[in-house]
């Protein structure tokens, strides 16, 4: 049988660029380890990345009672950022080194003051686990990457906290998204069975702060961001199954700007002027059905 799998950047990317995802997740589950050292990320992506990586280690530092100076949050926010770099074999001269760290730092110092943070700091509560991002859960035949960063227990209540280290504007999906948070935590043991018993919050760096939004599940609302997960994986793998046969129908971008740092950009149609290739595939699609 076919996988499904779903996660928040594989959403992002699907609805981006359905071409980009295919050559990123569609073909690439079968050749990954052959693969993925190709896949050229930004260096701002890769910034982001170490971020996050700093944010769970000091985090789970913070649970076992271990402080960090600044000059270790300088140190291993720096050394993440190398490690990323290094990783994906792509080059880091000095001064974009040297801009990156600035721009981390900044925001780290910044997410270290809210107030989520703050309460874990002040020990206000007893009961807190961090969680992997990579830690998948099976949810109804799909592999869902969808785990809370933070789940702390309030009262009779689980807060569930997603990090976001690049927050994007709130949509009609957001608190569906978010819902699956209470999808994946479901099947924890340790963690409640009932959507009610759980408070979503996501902690998002948007337009220089960081932006916070509480939602509260329900059944209806948990089951709707079910629904979103199977609709996003059945819509993944009906265009992997497409594009296997003939990558020259996989449908393009939306947007130009999808197109900048795209590892795929020199062999596509619409790096250069996304609008005429648009259309081109339009015409060829055409041509194909009629024989
Ligand atoms: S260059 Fe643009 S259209 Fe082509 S795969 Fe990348 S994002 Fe999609």
């Amino acid at each position: 049988m076919d996988k499904l799998y779903w996660s928040r950047t594989r959403r992002k990317m699907f609805t981006q660029c359905p071409r980009k995802w295919y050559l990123t997740y569609g073909n690439l589950d079968q050749n990954k380890k052959k693969n993925s050292h190709r896949l050229r990320e930004s260096p701002w992506n890769l910034m982001l990345r170490a971020m996050k990586t700093t944010l769970l280690d000091r985090l789970e530092d913070v649970r076992d009672g271990k402080q960090w100076s600044s000059q270790l949050v300088h140190y291993q926010l720096d050394q993440a950022i190398v490690q990323n770099f290094e990783r994906r074999n792509q080059p880091l001269d000095a001064t974009l080194r040297k801009s990156l760290n600035l721009y981390a730092q900044h925001r780290f110092t910044c997410l270290w003051r809210c107030s989520t943070v703050q309460q874990l700091l002040n020990h206000t509560y007893k009961q807190w686990y961090v969680f992997d991002r990579t830690d998948a859960e099976h949810i109804e035949g799909i592999t869902a990457y969808c785990a809370p960063d933070l789940a702390i227990r309030i009262q009779n209540k689980w807060l569930l906290v997603r990090f976001d280290m690049q927050g994007e504007r709130k949509t009609g999906s957001s608190e569906l998204e978010a819902n699956a948070m209470v999808l994946w935590s479901r099947q924890r043991q340790g963690l409640p069975d009932s959507s009610q018993k759980y408070v979503l919050r996501t902690i998002g760096w948007r337009r220089g702060f960081w932006e916070v939004h509480t939602y509260k599940p329900n059944l209806s609302s948990v089951m709707a961001s079910l629904q979103l997960l199977l609709h996003d994986a059945k819509a993944m793998l009906e265009l992997q199954r497409r594009s296997m046969k003939n990558l020259v129908f996989a449908p393009l971008a939306n947007d130009q700007r999808a197109c900048g740092n795209c590892s795929f950009a020199a062999k596509c149609p619409g790096s250069n002027n996304l609008k005429e290739a648009r259309v081109q595939q339009r015409l060829l699609e055409l041509a194909h059905s009629r024989h």
